[in-house]
């Protein structure tokens, strides 16, 4: 999963630099080109991927619904241990 190259607390200002093409995906590298067909491409050289953006923005959207999800049901949880502790 490429998000492992944010840091857990920074997971959507991260992917924010994914979704501009500012950061590539596979090595997390900043070194990006936009291509004219709407692909970013690793100036790196080592790496040198490139994906669509389009089909990034969608995944990145998924993604996001998910993180969403998980800390609504993380706070319901929450207020469940709450209530239980009120007996
Ligand atoms: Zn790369």
């Amino acid at each position: 999963m490429f998000l492992n190259l944010c840091r857990q607390k920074n997971v959507f200002s991260c992917a924010a630099n994914f979704s501009r093409g500012k950061k590539c995906i596979f090595c997390g590298s900043f070194k990006t080109k936009r291509t004219a067909r709407g692909y970013v491409r690793c100036r790196k050289k080592t790496c040198g991927k490139q994906k669509s953006l389009k089909q990034l923005k969608r995944e990145l959207d998924v993604l996001k619904g998910f993180y969403q999800g998980f800390s609504v049901l993380h706070r319901q949880i929450q207020e469940l241990q709450f209530l239980e502790t009120l007996g």
